[in-house]
């Protein structure tokens, strides 16, 4: 058997490879930060090229690290920021545009549009979600009509779309060397778009007409567990591509969240909050997503429910590069301990408006309660807070869609690793926290789904098995400061609302 399975994780601000072996545990890590590209307020892109570079560059790192050849190598799987959208040419490999990233708002006016047409949730039936700025189905049609040739070419079938997961597959599978790369993507990524029916796990017509999007740019829907194909560059060559999932449903499965009822959140630059509901598809009622969890091979789908929060750890990262507080993202846990508490302080980041489970497009950042008293530690605090704010909002609102109350949380993502932080979560909600032994959960679910599609791991229960604990926060708040302290909180995002009118 070979040793490892590799695991790119093509996230945000960076991307991954990691080689984990069979206890699931890390032996080999390569990284490499891409450039974040704001040419308009609102508008993120980044470059798929450099990207791509970059990955090639990170699996070098990852197998030079312990001297991997492509024999030790039994499958690659792919986890990605999900919704990026990039269009490119299918001869040439060459994106059209850079890519639009989730975070990006310049749909705004297009949101309106069907607001006013047809409602926020016209499609939620079909797809689980509201209209929003945020999935790639409105950012493929702003490239269609916004950027010369694309659509002439779709039509033609030469520009193809996809998101990170579908680039990256593409150009593995032998996409640059003219030779023909394989144009797929999994149920989880899909379900992102907005183009995909939850029932029928394919396009579905009606959405592709209402956004006046051509089917045949569009890749293959497939299971996030099955061989799509084997590398076909000297990086690795031969090894069998094999698992696809978009980075939060990777989390959930990283973090063997098997079972109905059993929830991760994840702090990055987003938060995202994801409960596994099994076979059932669940609508809700309080501003959530209805989104896929995972679906292995020919394995049934499984469901889930999902709260986003589009800025979180992106926020720590505005402190250190535009305010200049601090130096780096974890020297801000020692500010805010310079103070006892938020000083009456609340910054709500509603950068580009928010989502779960508020949904509102018009929202733009605000700090409120400020007095001559605020100095910057208890800005601090008030940056970390609302992390932990925005994940008691998409909490309560799950609770109330599943009538489960969550026993304990999971959690992982680059914040974890601030104690200030969790312990606060864990106040705030009432409830245990725990962090585990393996923090990146997100390249660890598609390994996963990578070596069970090869047998390297026999089913479910031997991932389970590999699962440990790392720390366990414990709430030790007074109720009555908690009720006090969230007040605050919902008055300061109603501060939030109104500024694109
Ligand atoms: P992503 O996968 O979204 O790129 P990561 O999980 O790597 O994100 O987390 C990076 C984010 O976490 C950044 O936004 C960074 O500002 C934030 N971050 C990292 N370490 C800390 C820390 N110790 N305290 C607070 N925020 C942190």
């Amino acid at each position: 058997m070979s040793k490892y399975v590799a695991a790119i994780d093509q996230g945000t601000t960076s991307t991954r490879c990691i080689l984990f072996n069979h206890q699931g545990n890390i032996v080999s890590v390569g990284q490499k930060e891409h450039e974040q590209i704001y040419p308009h307020p609102g508008w993120v892109e980044h470059n798929p090229t450099e990207i791509w570079k970059n990955t090639l560059e990170v699996i070098a790192i990852a197998r030079i690290n312990v001297s991997a050849t492509a024999a030790d190598i039994a499958a690659i799987g792919i986890t990605n920021q999900r919704e990026t959208t990039v269009v490119w040419n299918k001869r040439t490999g060459k994106p059209y545009y850079n890519a639009l990233v989730w975070q990006d708002t310049r749909t705004t006016e297009l949101v309106a549009k069907y607001e006013r047409e047809g409602g926020l949730n016209q499609f939620r039936e079909i797809t689980g979600l509201p209209v929003s700025t945020y999935f790639s189905g409105l950012k493929l049609k702003w490239l269609l009509d916004n950027v010369e040739g694309i659509r002439e070419d779709a039509e033609k079938g030469e520009a193809i779309f996809g998101n990170m997961d579908t680039f990256l597959i593409w150009h593995l599978t032998g996409g640059t060397h003219g030779d023909g790369g394989i144009h797929v993507t999994d149920v989880t990524n899909a379900s992102r778009t907005q183009l995909m029916n939850l029932k029928t796990l394919q396009w579905d017509k009606e959405m592709l007409a209402a956004y006046d999007i051509p089917e045949n740019m569009l890749p293959a829907i497939k299971s996030s567990s099955e061989i799509y194909g084997y590398v076909n560059n000297e990086i690795l060559p031969g090894v069998p591509v094999a698992g696809d999932l978009g980075d939060q449903h990777a989390a959930l499965v990283g973090q063997t969240c098997f079972k109905p009822g059993m929830a991760k959140n994840t702090y990055g630059t987003g938060c995202f909050l994801v409960m596994n509901t099994g076979n059932e598809l669940k609508t809700s009622e309080n501003g959530l997503l209805t989104t896929i969890a995972y679906k292995f091979g020919d394995n049934p789908v499984q469901y889930a429910l999902e709260g986003s929060v589009a800025v979180t750890g992106a926020l720590v990262q505005w402190v250190r590069d535009n305010l200049g507080l601090i130096k780096k993202s974890s020297d801000i846990e020692k500010l805010a301990q310079t103070v006892e508490d938020n000083g009456g302080a609340y910054f709500v980041p509603a950068f580009s408006g928010l989502y779960a489970p508020y949904w509102r497009n018009d929202a733009r950042g605000v700090i409120a309660g400020l007095t001559g008293y605020v100095n910057k530690g208890h800005i601090a605090r008030a940056v970390l807070e609302a992390s932990a704010y925005q994940t008691l909002d998409v909490v309560r609102a799950m609770e109330q869609d599943s009538g489960i109350e969550l026993a304990s949380l999971r959690v992982d993502g680059g914040m974890v690793a601030n104690e200030l932080l969790m312990q606060f979560q864990s106040d705030i909600l009432n409830t245990q926290v725990v962090s585990p032994a393996v923090a990146e959960t997100t390249a660890l679910g598609a390994a996963y789904a990578a070596g069970l599609a090869v047998g390297y791991w026999k089913n479910t229960d031997e991932l389970t098995a590999n699962w440990a604990v790392a720390h366990t926060w414990n709430p030790n708040m007074e109720e009555a400061t908690r009720e006090k302290f969230y007040k605050g909180w919902q008055k300061a995002v109603t501060k939030s609302y109104g500024w694109m009118d």
